[in-house]
């Protein structure tokens, strides 16, 4: 165990009840604590996890936060997607009342090394990557935080040899006391969720606190070709930069197409850049940062380089669906943003059918004219971002309003020439017409797996996609 806490008698009350929530209330239950659990969602909203609860002797108040229940606690803990901004914190926080995030309660308990990443964006792609090379490497690991299995779950299975690789959110940090991971990256900082910060310089000093209990000897690793991150580095750690662009003095970069890693002085090539099986620049960026931090936590670089090579990717990023008679289907369903569909599109050399749209979240489309007018041969339109979508873009290149993922996948297909690539890259939300980006990318995958049982039906084998 690194710092603990103990639970035993005391009063703690767990904000959301999600995943995350829900697993750090039982935790502390397990260990003797006196819990409420509050979240805004009704009871039936909550299914079976409420019985779950109170079976384990946690008291419940549903549908709203009443400011009474933040009283009288002994520690307040905050579920991922809760801002720590709610109004009852205040008074709380004033009160001296420590208001932790779970990664910060989770870290306490945890044993073994702790790996962080943070950034705007390629957080769970770095993540995944870094634990699948761990793997690899034979070092026994853990993946947990933001990437969907709470970090508070991982504490039974933590060792002193284990290494726990965490996805932190701002969110996250915002609220951390202690955490202190031997090993942070910050992969990159571009605004975002500047809905829930109140400014860019509030959201990266959120960021940078992955640094802030960093000791002398622990390790920081930065991205030194973005600009924000590359002024910003941290004085107390070892400090490390990734580069796509340039040397580095300590850290990974490209040399004559060679990744190479210097930690120590010495070069240690890794693998051939074009080996990379994932496509684009920024996800350059984060096999570099993946494979300095695996170095940093002693992989040998043949396993480095193997556990790259053998990276399946993560679900819903630029994720290979199938290919029909010369046609390829990518889902990118995460790129819910101009700017991750800017990567998404950039990333591929073959003409292109993207399916655009969704949910508008405010930004300009304006950024994607050029590059589709370079790539795209049909840009096909779904959901409620439509007017403006086709507004800000039309005249560029052939815009078609397919109004719905069915008809846009069939109209792709039916357009598309061998040797063409369909891209799901939608720059919007997904909540118009799915209820999450995961939902819209399954959707699409699903209708792409009925062509393909269509086209096998109907096509000799070897027939040409034109006669079939
Ligand atoms: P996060 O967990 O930070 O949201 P993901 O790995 O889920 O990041 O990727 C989200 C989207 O951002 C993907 O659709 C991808 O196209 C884009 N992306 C991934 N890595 C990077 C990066 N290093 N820089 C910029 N965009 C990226």
């Amino acid at each position: 165990m690194r710092l603990g806490f103990e639970l035993k008698g005391k009063r703690v009350l767990v904000v959301g009840l999600a995943r995350t929530g829900i697993a750090t209330a039982q935790f502390c239950a397990h260990l003797g604590a006196i819990v409420t659990a509050t979240d805004e969602l009704p009871e039936e909203r909550l299914g079976a996890a409420a019985q779950t609860l109170r079976a384990d002797g946690i008291a419940l108040q549903l549908g709203g936060h009443r400011p009474e229940i933040f009283e009288n606690q002994d520690l307040i803990i905050l579920s991922p997607g809760v801002p720590a901004k709610l109004p009852p914190l205040e008074a709380v926080r004033l009160r001296g009342i420590p208001v932790w995030s779970e990664i910060e309660l989770a870290s306490r308990f945890l044993r073994g090394r702790l790996i962080a990443i943070t950034g705007s964006n390629g957080k769970t792609t770095t993540t995944a990557l870094v634990a699948h090379i761990l793997k690899t490497a034979n070092i026994p690991t853990l993946v947990g935080g933001n990437i969907g299995v709470p970090l508070i779950s991982l504490v039974d299975s933590s060792s002193d040899s284990t290494v726990s690789v965490v996805e932190a959110s701002s969110f996250q940090l915002e609220t951390i006391v202690e955490f202190r991971p031997e090993i942070a990256v910050m992969l990159n900082l571009t605004p975002d969720h500047l809905d829930r910060h109140t400014s860019f310089e509030e959201y990266v000093r959120a960021k940078m606190r992955i640094f802030e209990n960093q000791h002398e000897d622990d390790d920081a690793i930065l991205n030194a070709d973005d600009p924000e991150v590359a002024k910003r580095f941290p004085a107390r750690p070892q400090v490390h930069w990734f580069s796509r662009q340039k040397r580095v003095a300590s850290g990974a970069y490209v040399r004559d197409r060679l990744i190479v890693v210097r930690t120590e002085g010495a070069e240690e090539p890794i693998m051939q850049r074009d080996e990379i099986p994932l496509r684009g620049d920024h996800n350059l960026e984060n096999v570099l940062a993946a494979c300095l931090a695996a170095r940093l936590a002693s992989a040998h670089p043949s396993a480095i380089a193997e556990g790259v090579k053998t990276f399946p990717g993560v679900e819903h990023r630029i994720e290979f669906v199938a290919e029909i008679n010369g046609v390829k289907f990518y889902n990118d369903s995460k790129a819910t943003n101009v700017d991750a569909t800017l990567k998404a599109i950039t990333a591929f050399a073959s003409p292109l059918i993207v399916i655009l749209g969704g949910k508008d979240k405010g930004s300009s489309y304006a950024p994607l004219a050029d590059p589709l007018r370079k790539n795209a041969r049909l840009v096909l339109l779904i959901g409620t971002a439509t007017e403006k979508i086709s507004a800000e873009l039309s005249g560029a290149f052939p815009i078609t309003n397919a109004g719905t993922m069915d008809r846009a996948v069939d109209l792709a297909f039916e357009r598309a020439q061998p040797g063409d690539t369909i891209l799901l890259a939608p720059a919007c939300a997904s909540f118009d017409q799915f209820e999450n980006f995961e939902h819209r990318g399954r959707v699409f995958k699903e209708l792409v797996a009925r062509l393909v049982e269509k086209n096998k039906a109907q096509a000799p084998p070897n027939a040409a996609k034109r006669s079939a």
